[in-house]
């Protein structure tokens, strides 16, 4: 297997290959002599996805002329360097009914559309008036750009189709005589002959397609090849006219934009995702590759890609919801706190948002934010959010905008960095919400932070963060009588620590236990990953107790100016020899610290499983 083939798509592929290679209907145009002789067996697929692998079965190197194909790439570079109206003033934009060779022309004299002969050459013309001699070289270059390698004109093709286009000057000489283009006829439609005769391969249809779906960005070579905006045009008008007097049915059948020529060649696109590109010489009726139209209409069928049929359910952007009772963020707070949060916690609603929210989804976002009116925060997670579309955006900007006049309180997670360039998710509008909302990059730093509001304005301790919490407020030391306390007391080393100093190093030996008193503390595994925060009240190293000397599991580094109570080991025994009861206690009350934390998981466990 080569190294670009994706083995389901090419299975499926070769599937299609044997089950449709055995259609013999149909003829190789007779039109012009030189493709009424080619061999009508050759068949070949090619798959080109937007992130540039191509996948292949049959005669999908093969050169063929790309006829009428050309005129969907050809329309592209003329929207590229004349601009959209100046095109649309002289090429209409409305399918035809008619064959593609129909030498009638709209009731303004513009033809119907650039996907019809006379349309196709009246671009030309527009290339010819802007390139002069130039504009078959143009021409060739814009193509080879879409598909990524030099393509040459097949010269016996190019005269046989010179020799017998005299329709196609007729349509040349009506055009020109109603004031569609005024350069020389016989010279426009030279270009136009040699433009049909460029080889190419159903590999090249391929790419050519996917550059297309790619927003005008050739996916093999990397390089931009026209703009988002000609590319979305060229598509459109593929969908309404690609495959000429079929292309009702096909888009019915099919529903992908694509574009047919004589040569028996057809590329088919799936915006964002693939161009296809077929070629087999035997046409219909209608001027379009028999197998070609089963291939497409094949692959679409089987894995649903018809562009109108979508499986977006918006409600998947919320996938979890839950308020600060269900979880909590990591921080172990003191008694008080404990309970503030509690009885509060259901004033804040987290909804952690996922996938790629388009318009309706981020108006569903909106409308679930609106209705948690009631609530003191709402806190908006993006972190699991791949992708906003640019309609989403726009919903968001006008939501956050409106925000700041109802003084709403929303706090926004979001991995979005303001001195970044690339601004992360949401482009343009990181600003307005970075001025609007409190930030933060962490979901469990944001929900700390939403807990810290909470405490400030309903919580009940009287303490000062500088006040020592007295000692007997520990939960280790709960039920513990007088006595004890005081034996305790006795033993406990006061230790103080700056800012940002480490207080208990990853591997150190286990020799004790911190009591915090005042401050707060992180728990963090190597230099800078958090793990949690403790707070005042609450006590670290406990394991010691446990298992007295085994290795010290993360570093505890201090947030603030810290007060810590030090209980070491062999204190620890000391009293433990005086009142064994002691220790029985103590151990009791870590089996319920313990417990608590676990009855905290299992409560998040729930809360993230059951939406
Ligand atoms: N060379 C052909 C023509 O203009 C192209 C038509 C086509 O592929 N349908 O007659």
């Amino acid at each position: 297997m080569e190294k670009n083939d994706v083995p389901a798509l090419k299975s499926f592929l070769s599937h299609a290959y044997q089950n449709i290679f055995d259609d013999k209907s149909g003829a190789p145009a007779g039109y012009i002599p030189e493709l009424a002789i080619v061999n009508p067996e050759q068949f070949g697929i090619a798959i080109t996805t937007s992130d540039g692998f191509t996948n292949e079965v049959g005669d999908s190197s093969t050169e063929f002329t790309i006829q009428s194909i050309s005129k969907a790439f050809v329309y592209s570079l003329a929207l590229e360097s004349l601009g959209t109206e100046k095109v649309l003033k002289t090429i209409g934009i409305e399918p035809s009914g008619e064959a593609f060779n129909s030498i009638r022309l709209k009731d303004d004299n513009r033809p119907f559309n650039p996907m019809v002969n006379s349309g196709a050459i009246a671009c030309t013309a527009l290339i010819c008036q802007n390139n002069g001699k130039e504009a078959f070289e143009t021409i060739l270059n814009m193509l080879s750009e879409f598909a990524g390698r030099i393509l040459n004109v097949d010269d016996k093709v190019f005269s046989s189709e010179s020799a017998t286009g005299d329709r196609n000057r007729a349509i040349g000489w009506l055009l020109r005589n109603s004031d569609n283009f005024s350069c020389d006829v016989e010279e426009v439609l030279e270009v136009y002959f040699r433009q049909c005769s460029i080889l190419v391969t159903a590999r090249d249809l391929s790419i050519m397609g996917a550059t297309l779906s790619n927003n005008g960005t050739n996916p093999v070579t990397k390089k931009r090849v026209v703009s988002k905006t000609t590319a979305v045009q060229t598509m459109s008008v593929m969908v309404s006219s690609g495959m000429y007097d079929y292309s009702g049915e096909w888009t019915y059948r099919v529903g992908l934009p694509a574009k047919s020529g004589v040569g028996g060649g057809i590329t088919a696109v799936l915006p964002s995702q693939f161009g296809l590109g077929v070629f087999s010489p035997p046409l219909d009726k209608l001027g379009n590759s028999v197998r070609g139209i089963k291939v497409c209409q094949l692959l679409s069928e089987h894995f649903h890609l018809h562009v109108l049929e979508t499986e977006d359910d918006v409600t998947q952007n919320i996938p979890i919801t839950y308020d600060l009772r269900e979880i909590r963020s990591s921080r172990t707070r003191c008694r008080s706190d404990n309970e503030t949060l509690e009885d509060f916690g259901s004033r804040v609603s987290v909804l952690e948002l996922s996938g790629v929210i388009n318009f309706i989804g981020s108006n569903f976002i909106t409308r679930s934010v609106a209705e948690e009116d009631n609530k003191d925060f709402v806190v908006l997670s993006f972190t699991r959010v791949s992708r906003l579309t640019r309609a989403s955006i726009e919903v968001f900007r006008l939501f956050f905008e409106k925000l700041l006049s109802k003084s709403q309180r929303m706090v926004v997670v979001d991995k979005a960095d303001l001195k970044d360039d690339s601004k992360g998710l949401f482009g343009d509008i990181t600003e307005l919400i970075h001025q609007h909302c409190p930030c933060f990059k962490n979901l469990d730093k944001a929900l700390e932070w939403v807990e810290d509001q909470l405490i400030a304005q309903y919580g009940t301790c009287s303490n000062r963060p500088s006040d020592l919490l007295p000692i007997v407020e520990q939960p280790l030391l709960k039920d513990l009588p007088n006595s004890d306390l005081e034996l305790l007391q006795q033993n406990l080393v006061s230790i103080e620590h700056e800012s940002g100093s480490k207080i208990i190093q990853l591997h150190d030996k286990a020799d004790g236990i911190y009591f915090l008193r005042a401050g707060k503390v992180s728990v963090m595994l190597g230099e800078d990953i958090y793990v949690a925060g403790l707070d005042a009240g609450t006590c670290f190293g406990e394991l010691a107790l446990i298992e007295p000397d085994a290795a010290r599991t993360a570093n505890i580094i201090a947030e603030t100016k810290v007060v810590c109570s030090f209980l070491s080991i062999e204190a620890f025994n000391k009293i433990s020899l005086i009142n064994p009861k002691l220790n029985e206690l103590l151990l009791r009350n870590l089996g319920l610290i313990l417990f608590e934390r676990l009855k905290q998981s299992n409560s998040k466990i729930v809360a993230l499983s059951a939406n």
